[in-house]
């Protein structure tokens, strides 16, 4: 079991709380027939791949936070987003590490008071600490994630909740605010390095007395609280043969480590010397309330993009998918709407047969509902495509929807996705849907869909 410990730093503020609840409607994923909201009105933006330059901006990649599909609930605003672009900056602005010394007070040292040196500072004891200064390195741009709006945060990541985001009851958050840095080399852009830790607003890191830390020969490192989480998938992440890796973890040097005991346990784990913390595509990032996946952007080339899969829609619409009860046409949102929509289809989740919205077959004791085409009793649930295009493995029709959920992706994406480990807060790892975080129910998790269409 791993165990989490939430500093009272760490605490959410009540603001950030309330912007959370925000378009949060009451409703919750059980057997009865739920009218589901996972991103209402927000359309997905265009990402600009110019900003006041002329030339495209070159793309190192993107990270995104798994359980968004396509955007927040709230509407991406500023530097708080379901994802993240990177771009190669106009000027580099990569700290590389430089020397080392042992100092009586941190707080009052020369590096640390001064606001224009990027510091790492390692308490030892109450009275003697190593302070680690890093200087500027023209070869690399960096990136930085937390939960802090300050500015020397690029994405801002809160706690995300499984499913709808309605019922957001974050009351603490195990997200540090400066959670992590990406350092990613400016001329050989496949090299993106993740440490722990990020730079405050003073270009400061301080690792306290507290801290798991260590000496090695000469150079020190350490771990954060909650510690960063990386998972390098084995093979390909795109073509949808790769399987699920080790989660490592990755120290503030970054060094790559087998997992503590439990998250926030004072040891660290054993080195893993053939492993490193360079992202690569499909890469997940764990930030102990929120879960990152990095994709390349050689990797996103070979991945649909969010018109193809709005022409698979499109297609499936083309095929007149009737409610054998109703006799309706159904047509599969390219949004989940919060009305009542007579269209809307709903998939049985034990047997996948699509239908309309009826009364028939539902029993009155457990809401369950019993599918009129094969007579198997279960739960019923409003289908919805996966629309976010990242968290796709491979391009082709949505044939399979995840269970408990109604997601709709390709068979690949949605099996791929059933078999991945995410850590999940005190209770160890689970399966989610991408698309909105909810862990998936049964086994295999998720269900092949059986329209009944183009019936002329
Ligand atoms: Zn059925
Ligand atoms: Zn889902």
């Amino acid at each position: 079991m791993l165990s989490v410990n939430a500093s009272k730093l760490d605490y959410l503020k009540t603001e950030e709380i309330g912007s959370l609840q925000e378009n949060n409607p009451t409703a919750a994923h059980n057997v009865k027939m739920v009218k589901r909201t996972d991103g209402t009105e927000s359309p997905i933006l265009a990402e600009p791949d110019t900003e006041g330059h002329d030339k495209p901006r070159v793309k190192y990649g993107e990270l995104v936070i798994l359980g968004y599909n396509g955007y927040l609930p709230q509407g991406d605003r500023g530097r708080r987003r379901s994802k993240f672009v990177l771009y190669k900056r106009t000027e580099s602005n990569g700290v590389k590490r430089s020397k080392h010394y042992i100092v009586q007070s941190p707080q009052t040292s020369k590096a640390i008071l001064d606001a224009n040196q990027h510091s790492i500072s390692y308490t030892l004891s109450r009275n003697q600490a190593v302070i680690v200064e890093y200087k500027e390195d023209s070869e690399t741009d960096m990136f930085q994630v937390g939960r802090s709006s300050e500015s020397p945060i690029d994405f801002v990541v809160m706690d995300t909740l499984p499913g709808d985001k309605k019922d957001a009851k974050v009351m603490q958050s195990t997200i540090s605010r400066f959670a992590c840095r990406i350092l990613v080399n400016r001329n050989e852009s496949s090299k993106a390095r993740i440490y722990a830790a990020g730079f405050d607003s003073s270009r400061n890191i301080f690792l306290g007395e507290k801290a798991t830390k260590w000496q090695d020969n000469v150079e020190i490192d350490g771990l954060t609280t909650n510690g960063v989480l990386i998972m390098h998938p084995k093979g390909q992440f795109c073509g949808g043969n790769a399987k699920c890796g080790l989660w490592r973890e990755c120290s503030v040097g970054g060094d790559v480590f087998s997992l503590r005991e439990s998250r926030s346990a004072q040891q660290k784990g054993q080195p893993v010397y053939e492993e490193s913390n360079v992202l690569q595509d499909g890469t997940l990032i764990d930030l102990c309330g929120a879960t990152l996946l990095w994709r390349s952007a050689e990797g996103l080339q070979h991945s649909p993009t969010k018109r193809d899969l709005e022409k698979l829609i499109d297609d499936i619409n083309a095929g007149r998918p009737q409610c054998p009860v109703g006799l309706n046409t159904l047509v599969i949102p390219r949004k989940v709407s919060l009305g009542e929509h007579v269209n809307q289809p709903y998939v049985y989740l034990n047997c996948g047969h699509v239908q309309g919205h009826h009364d028939w077959g539902q029993d009155k004791s457990t809401g369950a509902r019993r599918c009129p085409m094969c007579l198997e009793l279960g739960p019923v649930v409003t289908l919805c495509m996966g629309i976010e295009p990242a968290f796709y493995v491979d391009s082709g029709p949505p044939t399979y929807a995840f269970n408990p959920c109604g997601h709709m992706a390709t068979e690949k994406t949605v099996k791929y996705w059933a078999n991945v480990d995410i850590p999940h807060g005190t209770n160890g790892f689970q399966a989610v849907c991408p698309f909105c975080a909810t862990p998936l129910d049964g086994s295999p998790g998720y269900i092949k869909l059986i329209f009944q269409d183009n019936l002329d």
